[in-house]
């Protein structure tokens, strides 16, 4: 069950956590001014509504998560999007670091392979307010070839290696933000196409996340 209500309680426990991602490094204001807005909790369980503006990660669906805010903000910033931007994101999961994309302005096309996540976008209440998001159900190795080449591309789940594909539909000078391993721990990477189609890389903090899995899920 979940509840769509936001009292002043929720916002004032946003504003804090808000004040807790400033600590921890977060600069871009413009992304702490989204995230101060949309209600974290809408998109969990009502069980977490007590803790849905700690700077954790919490079940969804399926097994998988509701990324840290922290990694939200960390991964959005060095994608450093601007209004009208094509964004790729691979991982819809619970549909919160979209709905952060949408609001900085960018026509989002996002991609999940669990299709009981997928379904649960249909008619979650906050999808009218970004109709800038388009939600797809499919494998993220595969990006999306119909909509490419894409502005930035954004992977939110592990991935063993950096997806070919995803390199291909991006556009020259285009940036790719990935956690990159195959244990616990990921390497967070920025990674630019050059004009050859070749790509440099840049390496960040080391995150945790569920890992990106081949192929679609009933
Ligand atoms: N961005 C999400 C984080 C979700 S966790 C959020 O804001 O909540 C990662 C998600 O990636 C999971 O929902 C998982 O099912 C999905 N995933 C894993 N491998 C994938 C793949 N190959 N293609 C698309 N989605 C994938």
């Amino acid at each position: 069950m979940r509840t769509f209500e936001d009292t002043y309680r929720h916002k004032g426990l946003r504003k804090q956590l808000i004040q807790v991602l400033r600590d921890k490094g977060i600069t871009n204001e413009r992304i702490l001014e989204v995230m101060n807005e949309i209600p974290r909790h809408y998109f969990l369980d009502s069980a977490f509504d007590q803790v849905a503006y700690e700077d954790k990660a919490f079940p969804i669906l399926e097994g998988q998560t509701i990324s840290q805010p922290y990694t939200v903000a960390y991964q959005t910033q060095l994608l450093d999007v601007k209004p009208f931007e094509k964004v790729l994101e691979i991982g819809t999961g619970s549909g919160y670091q979209a709905m952060v994309l949408g609001a900085l302005g960018c026509q989002v096309f996002t991609i999940e392979r669990q299709k009981k996540l997928f379904d649960f976008h249909k008619n979650f209440i906050l999808r009218g307010k970004y109709p800038s998001i388009k939600y797809f159900y499919g494998d993220g190795f595969e990006g999306l070839p119909t909509f490419a080449p894409f502005d930035k591309v954004l992977v939110t789940a592990a991935a063993p290696f950096i997806p070919p594909k995803l390199i291909e539909q991006m556009k020259t000078g285009a940036k790719l933000v990935i956690p990159v391993g195959e244990g616990e721990i990921q390497q967070m990477k920025r990674v630019t196409k050059n004009a050859d189609g070749s790509y440099s890389e840049e390496l960040f903090e080391q995150f945790s996340f569920v890992p990106m899995l081949m192929g679609k899920n009933q």
